[in-house]
């Protein structure tokens, strides 16, 4: 369920100075009591808000599914992007086996010279390519990386829900954030990078656990 704008100021109202009555939170919005009437209804029937006769709106003790939905599709992948872990795409491959245990992460993302993505690299392909028997220190990470324009990639103006949706229809451990790119086959810029990881600490988070 998506609250309008005025729903999410009432509950803003609701959550500073509650219990608070109808009337109250009518003056602080500068609106009539019957203005708001058709919202209070909708947070009371969805559970958001509850009321009692002569003590007035307070927040529900029990945050509901709207609510926590609500404050999750707020976050922004800008907000909680991390430092892109890149690799050049004429590094060999075992350049990039030693920058994975470096780094300390699971995915690499393979930029040209001026930071635009031309693939990704993780574990799986890197363990592909040493059970394939050739020279790793000759062999290039662009022959075994997933190349662009295959590559599922997130802006900073996307939902991290949005993004975390692409994580889980993909099957894939992490998305490089880029700069919006209107032409398709040109490779954007890599400005960051979202893992699975990086949603893990955000659910933490949410849930009051740090
Ligand atoms: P792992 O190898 O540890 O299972 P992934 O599940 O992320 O890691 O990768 C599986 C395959 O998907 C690999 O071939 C990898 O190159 C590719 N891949 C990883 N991230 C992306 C992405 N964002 N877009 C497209 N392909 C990707």
């Amino acid at each position: 369920m998506q609250l309008s704008l005025r729903q999410e100021q009432i509950v803003d109202i609701v959550k500073r100075y509650g219990p608070i009555t109808g009337q109250q939170i009518a003056e602080k919005l500068k609106l009539s009591r019957a203005a708001i009437r058709p919202d209070l209804t909708v947070l009371t029937m969805s559970g958001i808000l509850e009321a009692r006769p002569r003590v007035g709106y307070y927040l529900s003790s029990k945050p509901t599914e709207a609510l926590v939905a609500g404050e999750i599709k707020k976050i922004k992948v800008g907000q909680v992007k991390g430092v892109p872990r890149v690799i050049r795409s004429e590094a060999s491959v075992y350049d990039a086996i030693v920058t994975m245990f470096l780094e300390d992460v699971g995915t690499l993302i393979v930029v040209d010279e001026g930071g635009k993505l031309d693939g990704v690299i993780s574990r799986k392909d890197l363990l592909k390519a040493a059970i394939g028997g050739g020279d790793l220190q000759r062999m290039p990470v662009s022959v075994v990386m997933t190349r662009w324009p295959n590559i599922v990639v997130t802006t900073a103006e996307e939902t991290v829900l949005a993004a975390a949706l692409k994580i889980i229809e993909h099957e894939v451990d992490a998305l490089p954030v880029v700069r919006p790119e209107t032409d398709r086959l040109k490779s954007p810029e890599v400005v960051g990078r979202i893992t699975k990881t990086t949603i893990t600490r955000l659910f933490v988070e949410l849930g009051g656990g740090r």
